[in-house]
């Protein structure tokens, strides 16, 4: 069966992995990996200071995003990820 992550929820309010309940349980400098069969986020990884960062697998590499963890609650479901742009504000780092 396919896993949705929330960023993608293709299916409105459901979704399997829900990015916000996965920063809000990691520690410090551990990180949780997951696959989302709709889009490049692989992982969510909690730095030694507490930030957090979502972490997307693209051209063939990893690539950290700094996010607050508020955007993780707000991000919203859309298509948006085809066109490459993000629902959150990020920084590459
Ligand atoms: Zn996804």
């Amino acid at each position: 069966m396919a896993e949705y992550c929330s960023q993608c929820r293709p299916f409105e309010k459901s979704f399997d992995i829900d990015l916000f309940q996965i920063a809000l349980k990691l520690e410090r400098d551990y990180s949780t990996s997951f696959l989302c069969e709709r889009c490049n986020n692989r992982a969510i990884y909690k730095d030694e200071q507490g930030l957090i960062y979502l972490v997307r697998f693209e051209r063939n590499d990893y690539n950290y995003y700094p996010v607050n963890i508020e955007d993780l609650i707000k991000l919203k479901p859309s298509g948006s990820y085809l066109k490459g742009n993000f629902d959150f504000n990020i920084k590459k780092s």
